[in-house]
């Protein structure tokens, strides 16, 4: 260290105009700029380009390797000490700054990887990837037109395409990028209260105004009801229905009805289109009908009909498919789970507004989530502030008037963009439409095991849920009585807890790089109540519930082995735990 300041010191400004140590820097920090000009040896492209081939050694070399990067899986932050940091002293060469960035990606899931199965979590597709690199180059700010120029464009069209999959009128339509779906939700609740309770702006929200929705919409609601300030005490939550897991809307029209006769305004009504785990879809079209038949007491607002849609948004693709020639050759398994998703979330059109996480079902890179809405006259003017004295005008479209976030980075919209521009909508029908023939595959493997029972068979979106039961046991015998009978509530939770702790071995397994038949184990997760029993409707009893193991067959480059490897796995897993059972 000390060596090294004295070297410091002693090199003379090569200008020779002053030893003035800073300017030495200055000049030096030329070198660790992006160049400003064309050059042929743009030393930020040469950088980019042996960066990315060094982060590429972290990937396994051969066809499957392990489902994590580089060769280390522990953990290896010193999380007592990572915070007796501070500021180096010296400024430091850009290579060593990118050398230790690649090493913090050791051990990090591997979401391109076949064997990452984990999460509804895909792997980017590589235009959006780019268009998030080359954003960040030049950094638009989509807040207004003089930071954002023609950047614009990416989410003004993002807005016409997705509301014209809605069956919306694009051009009276709007929509803006943000932080995630819990970003969405938080917006949908701020247009919500602005429009029920006018004078909320100024006054605050004086009022208890309900928020609604079903047993299986995202906890994300806690986040938004807590941080908008009308308390997580104001959500109503509507059963859900046995088979489909929707909302019921019997369960809905009661509450509205009591709400109706206690004068207590409904802010807003969320319709869970696709959720996690059980692929549920509430029925937005009854529920737009009860808004209109249940209007808010007089002095309030309309009540606000949001689809949180971040799962589900993408059916949307399969507007224009003809079910019956069925151009791409769906099997005829898969085809009319299609049609039965897209059946479900077309409805988004009776909607206010909803949401698409492209990092989700759009196979884009993180954080590229769009909140889209009907009528953008009202939702710009209900939200609209004065504009500041910082920016002027430089454009018709200044969305920074009525955001919730000042400065926005454009990345998330040219992601989202980008990938709207590359699938079109063949490419997102086949890329949705695999994952369900894979998922279909998987299923007719799991009923040929006795010992092993999917546990969603009748749910039509993406997510495989297993129970796997002891040596000998037929597991879907047994897991109908402990869905359906009360005496079978000890043995559901017994078998909760084999399926938790198969979870976590297999989740040690993964971390662990142990091998079976050669090959690395997947990165599996589970849930731990996907779904309540039929006798727990109201899920009063919070231990009646289904755990389950969940397999997230997003990544493109699965293929039929993977899968059977991946159910040798689980019957391994099993195995294990049963003798440390015994
Ligand atoms: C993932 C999810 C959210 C939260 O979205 P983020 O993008 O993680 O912020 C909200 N609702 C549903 C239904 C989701 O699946």
């Amino acid at each position: 260290m000390i060596n090294k300041v004295e070297e410091n010191t002693q090199i003379k400004n090569v200008s020779g105009q002053s030893d003035k140590h800073w300017e030495k820097y200055r000049l030096d920090m030329l070198k660790s700029f992006p160049s400003p000009y064309r050059n042929e040896n743009d030393t930020l492209a040469l950088a980019i380009n042996k960066a990315i081939l060094e982060i590429d050694n972290l990937k396994p070399e051969k066809s499957m390797g392990s489902a994590f990067l580089g060769t280390n899986s522990e953990l290896t932050i010193d999380f007592e000490k990572v915070k007796q940091s501070s500021l180096n002293q010296m400024m430091n060469k850009p290579e060593i700054v990118i050398e230790e960035v690649i090493k913090l990606f050791e051990g990090l899931p591997n979401w391109g990887h076949p064997l990452t199965m984990c999460n509804v979590n895909p792997q980017g597709n590589t235009a959006a990837i780019i268009a998030a690199i080359l954003t960040e180059l030049f950094a638009p700010n989509i807040l207004e037109g003089e930071y954002a120029w023609n950047i614009h464009q990416a989410e003004l069209e993002s807005g016409g395409i997705l509301a014209n999959l809605a069956g919306w009128v694009s051009k009276d339509s709007g929509c803006v990028y943000t932080y995630g779906g819990s970003g969405c939700w938080t917006y949908q609740l701020k247009y919500a209260l602005t429009r029920v309770l006018p004078d909320s702006r100024n006054i605050g929200i004086r009022t208890d105004a309900k928020v609604i929705c079903s047993q299986q919409a995202h906890y994300t609601m806690l986040n938004s009801t807590d941080w908008m300030g009308l308390g997580m005490n104001n959500i109503i939550r509507i059963k859900t229905d046995v088979e489909t897991n929707a909302m019921d809307i019997n369960d809905l029209e009661e509450v509205m009805k009591d709400c109706t006769a206690k004068k207590i305004p409904i802010a807003s009504i969320v319709c869970t289109m696709g959720t996690t785990d059980a692929n549920a879809f509430d029925p937005v079209k009854e529920v737009r009908d009860l808004i209109e038949k249940y209007g808010n007491p007089e002095g309030y607002g309309k009540t606000v009909l949001y689809c949180d849609s971040v799962i589900g948004w993408s059916w949307l693709a399969f507007k224009n498919y003809d079910f019956t020639i069925n151009p791409l050759g769906f099997s005829d398994t898969v085809l009319p789970y299609i049609k039965n998703n897209y059946n479900a979330i077309k409805d988004v059109f009776y909607a206010d507004a909803f949401g698409v996480d492209f990092h989700k079902t759009g196979f884009s890179p993180y954080i590229s989530s769009v909140f889209v809405y009907k009528n953008a006259l009202e939702f710009e003017s209900l939200l609209s502030r004065d504009s500041s004295v910082y920016l002027q005008p430089r454009s018709p479209y200044n969305p920074m008037n009525y955001t919730l976030e000042v400065s926005r980075a454009a990345t998330g919209s040219m992601v989202g963009w980008a990938t709207l521009k590359f699938f079109g909508h063949e490419g997102f029908q086949s890329v949705l439409g695999g994952i369900l023939e894979n998922k279909v595959y998987l299923q007719n493997k799991i009923d040929e095991n006795s010992e092993m029972v999917c546990v969603n068979p009748s749910d039509y979106g993406l997510v495989t849920l297993l129970r796997i039961y002891p040596n000998g046991m037929d597991a879907q015998a047994q897991f109908n009585n402990e869905l359906n009978s009360p005496s079978f509530r000890d043995d559901l939770i017994k078998y909760n807890k084999l399926t938790l702790a198969i979870g976590d071995l297999l989740f040690q397994w993964f971390r662990s790089g142990k091998k079976i038949n050669g090959l690395f184990t997947p990165h599996l997760s589970f849930s731990t109540g996907f779904r309540a029993t039929k006798y727990n409707r109201d899920m009063k009893d919070k231990e009646a519930v289904v755990y389950a193991i969940k397999m997230f067959p997003m990544n493109v480059y699965i293929t039929p082995e993977i899968m059977n490897h991946t159910l040798v796995c689980v019957a391994a897993a099993r195995d294990e735990v049963m003798i440390a059972v015994k």
